[in-house]
């Protein structure tokens, strides 16, 4: 049994899907849980649900976007716990388009959130950790990170990037005693691929053909990826950093 006892930790997106999943079994592990999100309401929810199962989490606050969120998130979770331990970079936005259908705008909406938003969050945390010569980052990348995926020309540009951006800086701070991983989840039942299900004119045939690029053919439910995360962030992986951890049913297997 994995445990995350005493160790302060932080979830960017956890008011809803995997962000959530990750949360909650954050704090089922023993940790004291961190949820912020940029919709209140829903992470104000994920307290409550892990409230409700004897679990430690407080809500905060945080569109990673802004900066004075940022500051004042760091602020508090340095004011009150000390530290932090482990920092899961899980929001993210996606967007359907190609290069003929996607504008510069688009790109520059998912990167705020992708890539940027992530970037600095990160650098919020980040000198305190190399301070302490203690730290564990995970971002949440997919495997858009890792493959290119049909009508998601945006998305893959933010996540590709989001790969680099763990690699790299595991390479960085590898001797400082932080760790930075990413998972690449295939497709997961969230808000998020119902959203991109929306925007096809026909949601129940994309629905069937989503499952079927995954090769067990089904999507995996948040929980599966939150597993991953759990196994990152404690000390089973300690001699792991800079890897991409995928969790597609084998989608990329065959690539
Ligand atoms: P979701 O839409 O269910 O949840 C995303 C959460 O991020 C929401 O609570 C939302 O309010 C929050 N958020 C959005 N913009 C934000 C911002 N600017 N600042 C702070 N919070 C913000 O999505 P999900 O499916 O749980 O996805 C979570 C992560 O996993 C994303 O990074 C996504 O790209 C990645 N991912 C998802 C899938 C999938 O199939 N669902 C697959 C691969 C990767």
């Amino acid at each position: 049994m994995i445990d995350l006892q005493d160790k302060v930790t932080l979830v960017t997106g956890a008011g809803s899907g995997i962000g959530r999943a990750i949360a909650e079994t954050f704090a089922k592990a023993g940790a004291r849980v961190w949820v912020t999100d940029v919709d209140a309401a829903s992470g104000e929810e994920t307290v409550s649900r892990i409230a409700g199962s004897g679990g430690n989490a407080s809500f905060l606050a945080l569109d990673v976007r802004d900066q004075a969120d940022r500051a004042a998130v760091r602020d508090e979770v340095h004011r009150t716990d000390g530290r932090l331990d482990v920092l899961v970079n899980n929001a993210g936005v996606g967007h359907v388009g190609t290069a003929l259908t996607t504008t510069l705008e688009d790109l520059d909406r998912l990167h705020d959130v992708n890539v940027r938003g992530l970037l600095a969050i990160t650098q919020a945390f980040l000198p305190h950790m190399v301070e302490r010569g203690a730290g564990n980052i995970v971002n949440m990348a997919s495997i858009g990170g890792v493959v290119g995926i049909r009508d998601r020309l945006a998305y893959c540009t933010t996540k590709f990037a989001v790969v680099g951006l763990t690699k790299s800086m595991a390479l960085d701070h590898a001797m400082q005693g932080i760790r930075v991983n990413c998972i690449c989840p295939g497709r997961v039942e969230t808000p998020f691929v119902q959203a991109r299900l929306a925007e096809y004119p026909d949601p129940k045939k994309a629905y069937e053909e989503m499952c079927a690029t995954q090769a067990n053919g089904r999507m995996a439910a948040p929980s599966e990826i939150a597993d991953a995360a759990l196994y990152l962030a404690s000390d089973a992986s300690s001699m792991v950093t800079g890897t991409c951890f995928m969790i597609d049913g084998g989608w990329s297997a065959g690539k």
